[in-house]
């Protein structure tokens, strides 16, 4: 069995590093802060394919919702994975749009449906019906969300259980190449790794960590705002989209909140706190949701970038010129994981093509 080192311990890595494990690889983890202290610990993290094109995109992340539910058998129980679906509701000009899109889903075999205001209320009856008006609104019962670090951790520990070394605080930053072939790793500290081949899973930071040693992937990121309310007095149970924002349990009572147009309010340096004018104005948004909540002040807030190929797709697979090298980037990580630590593992082990990771190969950047 091959010698495989993997870089960056977020949703991806992990997935990766137990299933090339569970299939009797020798696999060392290097990560540069903590497992999960990447972009995975930063997100709003609903598992779905409500709005992912095209159809093969639909797919993989159908695949990935799926996969979430399957380890359930595998892990005995998986606390770090809630179902519970989501509703949505939007502004009037994009109604259109909305009833298009659960259309598609429908005729996707996805799991889509119209409920009315009273099916709404017996669901979240803390959501004040004015806030809805008139606006349709769309079910979909699969739709959940993750608690990436706890899934993270629940994988890199079972992985570790298998045999997986950890190296925490370990910055990768080259690639050792001889004649086309990846041999390893070097760390900032001028520490080698050896290994027959290298899977990069550093999500947004994934050229940063090759620097010149091997072709980079165009990334896109973007920025995202995430505030947490305290404890509050409402029993939300599933993910709600709005058009003043979106928002979901985030244990104990907290909620987090997400609102897309705070996005571009803030920068990847900021240096963000809860009394962040940014911050009051989401809550406030949240507040005319839940008025019940009232009076509440930020709890915390977040700021991280999102590991977006620059087409917007995965980029999963070899980069071509280079042996011994496997990429792995992707925005919706929080869905996709499971199911991609398990294609990866297959085709680096047995060296097949799946099918489903077809359209998202690095290569298509390098024609
Ligand atoms: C605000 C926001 C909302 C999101 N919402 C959703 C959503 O609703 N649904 C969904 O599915 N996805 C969502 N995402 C996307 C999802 O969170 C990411 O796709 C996913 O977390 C990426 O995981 P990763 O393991 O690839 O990267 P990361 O979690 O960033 O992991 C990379 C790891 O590599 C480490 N690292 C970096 N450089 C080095 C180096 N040189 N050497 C060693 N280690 C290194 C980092 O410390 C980090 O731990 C959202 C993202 C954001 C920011």
């Amino acid at each position: 069995m091959p010698e495989i080192i993997v870089v960056g311990a977020g949703v991806l890595g992990t997935s990766v590093a137990y299933r090339l494990a569970r299939a009797g690889a020798r696999v060392t983890v290097l990560e540069a802060t903590r497992v999960g202290g990447g972009t995975s610990g930063i997100s709003f993290a609903w598992t779905n394919s409500c709005n992912k094109e095209p159809r093969s995109y639909h797919d993989l992340n159908v695949a990935g919702m799926k996969a979430h539910a399957a380890l359930e058998e595998e892990f005995g129980a998986t606390p770090w994975w809630h179902g519970g679906g989501r509703v949505e509701w939007k502004a009037e000009a994009e109604r259109d749009a909305q009833r298009a899109k659960v259309s598609r889903l429908q005729g996707w075999s996805y799991a889509a449906e119209w409920i009315d205001r009273k099916q709404l209320l017996e669901l979240e009856p803390d959501i004040d019906p004015a806030a809805i008006g008139d606006a349709p609104i769309a079910w979909y019962p699969n739709d959940g969300w993750l608690d990436p670090v706890v899934y993270a951790h629940a994988m890199m520990r079972a992985a570790c259980r298998l045999g997986v070394k950890l190296k925490t605080q370990t910055r990768v930053n080259a690639l050792l190449v001889e004649g086309g072939k990846v041999k390893g790793v070097r760390c900032e500290t001028g520490e080698t790794f050896h290994a027959d081949l290298v899977v990069n899973c550093t999500g947004r930071w994934s050229n940063d960590t090759i620097g010149a040693s091997a072709p980079n992937v165009p990334l896109e990121p973007t920025v995202g705002f995430l505030v947490f309310t305290p404890p509050v007095p409402a029993s939300i149970q599933r993910v709600v989209s709005s058009p003043l924002c979106d928002f979901r349990p985030d244990g104990a009572g907290r909620l987090m909140v997400h609102w897309g147009a705070a996005d571009a309010q803030v920068t990847p340096e900021v240096s963000e706190h809860p009394g962040m004018a940014q911050a009051a104005l989401v809550i406030e948004r949240l507040t005319r949701i839940l008025p019940g909540i009232a009076p509440v002040k930020p709890e915390a807030t977040r700021v991280t970038q999102r590991p977006i190929p620059k087409d917007g797709l995965s980029a999963i697979g070899p980069v071509p010129g280079l042996d011994g090298y496997y990429l792995m980037v992707t925005h919706s990580g929080a869905t996709l994981s499971p199911a991609l630590g398990a294609m990866a593992a297959d085709e680096i082990l047995q060296g097949i093509e799946r099918e489903e990771l077809a359209d998202f190969r690095p290569a298509r950047f390098f024609t």
